[in-house]
């Protein structure tokens, strides 16, 4: 299957910003989260598919990338979770032997990445976490040599122990990685049975990974130097943790601020009253004044988010909602019947109906009248 254009994935323009993208990929992950998914598989593969497409858009260079070449330029520069992918990688293939680098020569290790779910309250406190990455660690068995005995191996006969060999072609000298060891430099006879000659294998180690207060979705954290190891002793790649908060069930999160709806009774609504909501921290007591609409805000100051970026602490909104009674009894139905009537279609009582009707007269009017 052909893949799908990445901004077309998120719904943005091509010349969206990292906001604009950050947001879009919001987006897509409160609707398309598994857990607010459980089971839905085309929904899961439209979460991963966004996740690629921000991944990637997000980081300038795959971004630079992606724009001139599309998907294959980034497959070439080992692209999603590959290599870290930059100018050099992707045309390694034709400058690299020329500038003498050299495919063969020590290379820096890949970037990582880490895909990390929070839960709103820990985004909110900030927390640390232990993961769990695949890494490369030097060979026990051979100590690091491949060879079975462990002891060092003779050096390749081709390459002197160099790694590359020098090719004349044309009017350049090129120097390419050796095609005997392959660039190791050393020739193993007889290979170590734990790592096959490698001398490096697959290990997990755990990190602590520090994540501050007040994280998005979409925030990234760098770890210098924990993606996997380079070639013979050159630059570690870097390790990504890139974060997604989980959905809550009470609190939509805004920035800083967080929204919350909060129903009540037709009857509390008119007489008013006090009102205990939750926020992040436990639970605040609402004032609920006399004849309250539907739609009313009340604002929470400093019970939202810290910011990561700096900045103050954003706000709780609760908006309120009036509920219409239902599965009303005979009784019931009569005291209203009997309220309604008390109110004797007074318009002090329904400011905002009087002045719909009011409006709705006029534009009639004005505007149907022949
Ligand atoms: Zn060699
Ligand atoms: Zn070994």
């Amino acid at each position: 299957m052909s893949k799908r254009d990445y901004y077309e994935v998120l719904g943005v323009s091509r010349q969206a910003t990292d906001d604009e993208l950050k947001r879009a990929y919001r987006r897509c992950a409160m609707k398309l989260h598994p857990d607010r998914n459980p089971g839905d598989v085309a929904a899961e593969e439209k979460f991963k598919e966004c996740s690629e497409a921000y991944e990637v858009l997000s980081d300038e260079q795959k971004r630079a990338i992606y724009d001139k070449h599309g998907h294959e330029g980034l497959s070439r520069s080992g692209g999603f979770g590959g290599n870290g992918a930059g100018f050099a990688d992707i045309f390694g293939d034709v400058f690299s032997d020329i500038f003498g680098g050299g495919r063969g020569g020590p290379r820096r290790g890949s970037d990582l990445r880490y895909s990390m779910e929070l839960t709103l309250e820990q985004a909110a406190s900030g927390t640390t976490e232990s993961i769990r990455i695949p890494t490369l660690e030097a060979c026990i068995e051979c100590a690091g040599q491949g060879t079975a005995n462990g002891k060092p191996a003779p050096k390749c006969p081709t390459c002197a122990g160099g790694g590359q060999v020098r090719v004349q072609q044309g009017f350049f000298v090129l120097q390419q990685s050796c095609p005997h060891c392959r660039g190791r430099g050393t020739q193993i006879s007889d290979p170590c049975k734990s790592c096959r000659g490698a001398g490096k294998l697959r290990k997990e180690k755990t990190l602590e990974v520090k994540i501050p207060a007040g994280v998005d979705t979409g925030d990234r954290i760098r770890l210098a130097g924990e993606g996997e190891p380079g070639d013979r002793g050159s630059v570690a790649g870097d390790l990504y943790v890139q974060i997604t908060v989980k959905p809550h069930d009470f609190f939509e999160r805004d920035g800083s601020d967080l929204h919350c709806s909060v129903p009540i009774g037709f009857v509390s609504a008119a007489l008013g009253g006090e009102l205990e909501v939750p926020t992040l921290n436990g639970k605040a007591q609402l004032k609920i004044g006399e004849g309250t609409q539907s739609g009313k805000v009340f604002r929470l100051r400093g019970m939202g988010l810290k910011s990561v970026r700096g900045g103050g602490v954003g706000d709780l909104l609760c908006t309120v909602l009036v509920e219409t009674p239902v599965s009303l009894n005979r009784k019931q139905k009569d005291l209203l019947r009997e309220f309604g009537e008390s109110l004797g279609g007074d318009d002090r009582h329904s400011p905002e109906a009087s002045s719909w009707v009011d409006k709705a007269k006029k534009f009639i009017e004005t505007h149907l009248k022949p």
